[in-house]
């Protein structure tokens, strides 16, 4: 996208006061980066098409929200509006006077079978999670049958975290005459976090700095990664006898107790969050301030795993917000490690790492 199409402030975007107090309301002060792109695409007049990727957490679902929003006539009882998703549970599935939300299933049966939603009144369609949502047995026909049933100048918009392969062709099976954004994770965070690393001994020299860590600031919340489940159990524990409240995230927790320890710590609950690689994927917790690596991410056979790196230290500084994240370096070889990931980064032009002590002994 040019430059000049992007916008820098909601304002810009002559959206409905009502709209804008709205976003001010919500505390969000700047359009986060895929709103930038495509919210004056989704506003334009006329309304445009629109493909966009970016991943989680980056405010997709507000961008589609504000468009859908600016676009429904309160006036006209009837749904404008659909949202297509994947929904795990039941609940969450409804008609409401201006807005029909569904998995694609119950939508189409309440646009044909049994007319509830006259899919030519709709006028802006939504397809969100795409990436998710195609995983599921019939949902590529059945969004592409309700897709056929509305009127032409009904604005599509498909929303997916990834783009593989299958995303894309479903996306241009189901969008027509797309604007195309696709967001590089690269893109989307490292400029706004600020990463320092510790140098220690050992384990228990990592676990004092990160005592005197705590003693010298002020930390709202954090996540704190280890290597393994071993160490996150007993960093968890000496956490806990420090006084810090703390969830530990395990791997051999089932799905539905790893839910509840998230959740906890989303409301707040724990302040703390000890957890591995494999526990950390898909976790969004937006309001954390500062990732510690306790152990820096590595593969299985001991090399830096960048990929990892961003999505660990991707989980703070979002929303133009400061983030901070701190790398325990405990030998030379985990220095390696960090040089490596460091290397791996400054080619794609991002600044890494400063060194700080923070009273180590
Ligand atoms: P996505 O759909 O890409 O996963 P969401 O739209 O759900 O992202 O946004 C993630 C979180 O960030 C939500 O809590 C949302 O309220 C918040 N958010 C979205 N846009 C902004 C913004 N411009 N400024 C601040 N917070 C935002
Ligand atoms: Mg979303």
């Amino acid at each position: 996208t040019d430059e000049e199409e992007k916008v820098k402030s909601f304002e810009e975007l002559r959206l409905k006061p009502q709209l804008l107090q709205g976003v001010y309301a919500m505390g969000f002060n700047r359009p986060s980066k895929i709103q930038e792109n495509a919210l004056p695409l989704m506003l334009a007049e006329p309304p445009q098409n629109l493909i966009a990727q970016s991943q989680s957490g980056t405010g997709k679902t507000a961008a589609f929200v504000l468009a859908m929003l600016s676009q429904v006539e309160p006036a006209n009882r009837y749904p404008q509006l659909m949202q297509l998703k994947e929904l795990n549970v039941e609940r969450g599935q409804k008609i409401s006077e201006h807005i029909v939300i569904g998995t694609p299933g119950t939508v189409l049966d309440w646009c044909s079978k049994l007319k509830f939603i006259d899919p030519k009144k709709i006028k802006v369609f939504v397809l969100d999670e795409a990436d998710v949502m195609i995983a599921t047995q019939g949902h590529q026909d059945q969004s592409i049958r309700i897709q056929r049933m509305l009127p032409r100048n009904c604005q599509m918009l498909l929303f997916s975290a990834t783009f593989e392969d299958s995303v894309w062709k479903f996306a241009q099976k189901v969008v027509p005459d797309p604007n195309i954004i696709k967001l590089k994770r690269e893109e989307e965070t490292l400029d706004t976090i600020k990463q320092y690393y510790v140098l220690c001994n050992n384990r228990d020299e990592k676990f004092q700095a990160l005592c005197n860590l705590y003693g010298a600031i002020t930390i709202a919340q954090a996540m704190i990664f280890c290597h393994t489940r071993k160490t996150a159990s007993w960093l968890a524990a000496e956490l806990s006898k420090e006084g810090h409240q703390v969830a530990l995230l395990s791997g051999e927790m089932v799905v539905e107790q790893r839910a509840a320890v998230i959740e906890r710590f989303r409301e707040g609950k724990e302040k703390v969050l000890v957890t591995t690689n494999v526990c950390a994927r898909g976790i969004d917790v937006e309001q954390v301030s500062v990732v510690i690596n306790f152990d820096l991410p590595v593969d299985k056979d001991g090399n830096p795993d960048n990929e990892t790196y961003l999505h660990r230290i991707g989980r703070t500084g979002r929303f133009g917000k400061r983030g901070l994240a701190v790398n325990m370096v405990d030998s030379k070889h985990s220095m390696n490690i960090l040089n490596r990931i460091q290397e791996h980064f400054m080619e794609r032009g991002q600044k890494i790492s400063e060194h700080i002590v923070i009273g180590t002994p």
